[in-house]
């Protein structure tokens, strides 16, 4: 794609669209970009108009969107943004962030989405391509937006990126040699209205992908396996619970790569040498394996970046034993599903500290879970009140209102054996910036406790 002197419009200036608005400057494009924080709010102000790039601030005119050759949309911002859908029904040339970057990116990308799992498992790819030797970035959804990568790529690189559903809605080339579906339960759904859109959007993942690719998907998760219908690529799957035809599975206590159908299955390595909490956390190793392996890494490379992986902050997160309690910090448990596959990874005897901003979800599907392993639910946040009606009669649950109260009522109430879990099923906005500042507030709270 040309920029050199194209009219392009970045809407909403988080770290991507900042990012976004960067690169096309520095080719030469005539950038604006649009927000609809009032200008006192955009710290970055100064340096934009600095470097020659326009800012629209505290609302978005629709002049000005009509005005381009180019708008690239940050993943914050929904398609469903009235000036938006107005120019995309006027047929004017709209992607996102990632698209854009993607288009200039040089070398091998592998792509992960999922609802759960992407930066898990894109943290863990990483590591798997440093072990190997590999020139490596690591990005997109998470660390540096795409790009950003850009200059920093090689034709010999290997670009792992993490992609969101809501990137994955304004791609029109973006081609993975590599990508993969780790999962799709409901998410999001405040913003893609249903299931359905949801899911089809994860799928666009593989839209432009060729037979020369492949798409690794979970063949434990009905709506994953429905993207198989969807591509041209070769499909592996990945399975904790059975043999796959081609891909990575679990036999025994051993993981096992098969390359191709009817081939041998080849010993990768031990579950038991996977340093992480939780089943959930099997099925993204066993994702990153298929990967690798697709990708020509040896075996004995992947098993020795698995063995040193550390748990990424804030995803069942070990925090600290007090009188035999142990806490852990599952903050970007941010929906049912991760809430789920948190508490599923403890025998039992669990305190457990729900919600925050409600995403229209559904807490009553945990009931039979809770009531096996929940000794108490301590509620937090604007959900408090729903989470509570769906929950009355399953599960003992008290109202702690904010972080200090939650953990102050568990330490009061647990001991010894017991297991005191973080994993709200809510997004954090309510009562924090995010769901990093809720998690340090959680292991603040818990380091002081004497
Ligand atoms: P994402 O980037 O997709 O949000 P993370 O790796 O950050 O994924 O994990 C998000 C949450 O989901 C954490 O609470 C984590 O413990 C949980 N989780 C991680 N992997 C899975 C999985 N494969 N299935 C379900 N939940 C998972």
């Amino acid at each position: 794609m040309e920029l050199a002197g194209k009219r392009v419009l970045v809407v909403g200036l988080g770290k991507s669209g900042l990012a976004a608005a960067r690169f096309l400057k520095e080719r030469g494009a005539r950038v604006t970009v649009s927000d609809a924080r009032p200008a006192t709010l955009i710290a970055e102000l100064p340096g934009l108009l600095d470097q020659g790039i326009m800012v629209e601030a505290g609302s978005h005119g629709l002049l000005t969107f009509r005005r381009q050759d180019l708008i690239v949309v940050s993943p914050g911002v929904p398609m469903s943004t009235p000036e938006l859908k107005q120019v995309r029904a006027m047929g004017m040339h709209i992607i996102g962030e990632l698209e854009l970057g993607a288009q200039f990116l040089q070398g091998e990308v592998v792509g992960i989405t999922g609802s759960n799992g992407k930066t898990t498992t894109t943290t863990l790819m990483g590591e798997i391509f440093k072990a190997a030797g590999r020139p490596t970035l690591v990005g997109g959804n998470i660390g540096k937006p795409v790009t950003e990568l850009v200059g920093e790529s090689t034709p010999e690189a290997w670009s792992v990126l993490e992609v969101s559903s809501f990137q994955l809605e304004t791609v029109e080339s973006f081609r993975p040699r590599i990508a993969m579906v780790l999962n799709i339960t409901p998410d999001h759904l405040d913003r893609h209205g249903n299931f359905e859109n949801y899911a089809a959007a994860k799928a666009r993942i593989t839209e432009f992908q060729t037979a020369e690719d492949f798409l690794i998907l979970n063949a434990e998760d009905k709506p994953t396996q429905m993207v198989a219908a969807k591509t041209k690529a070769q499909i592996y799957w990945f399975s904790p619970r059975r043999q796959v035809k081609q891909g990575a599975f679990v036999h025994g206590e051993t993981i096992f790569f098969t390359p191709s159908e009817g081939a041998k299955p080849e010993p990768v390595m031990p579950v038991a040498e996977i340093p992480l909490a939780g089943a959930h956390n099997v099925e993204n190793v066993l994702a990153a394996v298929c990967a690798a392996r697709l990708a020509g890494v040896a075996s004995e490379t992947i098993r020795a970046a698995v063995a040193a992986f550390k748990a990424v902050e804030h995803r069942l997160e070990f925090v600290r034993e007090h009188n035999g309690v142990r806490y852990y910090n599952d903050s970007k448990a941010t929906n049912v599903d991760a809430t789920v596959k948190a508490v599923e990874a403890f025998a039992g005897r669990i305190y457990l500290i729900l919600g925050g901003k409600d995403k229209d979800s559904d807490y009553a599907v945990m009931g039979p879970l809770l009531r096996e392993r929940v000794k108490m639910v301590i509620t937090i946040g604007s959900a408090a009140e729903k989470i509570e009606h769906q929950l009355a009669g399953v599960v003992k649950i008290e109202r702690a209102e904010t972080m200090d109260r939650a953990v102050a009522l568990a330490h009061e109430a647990a001991v010894a054996g017991d297991t005191v879990l973080l994993a709200p099923a809510c997004a954090s906005f309510d009562q924090f910036q995010n769901y990093e500042h809720r998690g340090h507030a959680f292991k603040s709270l818990v380091l002081a406790l004497e």
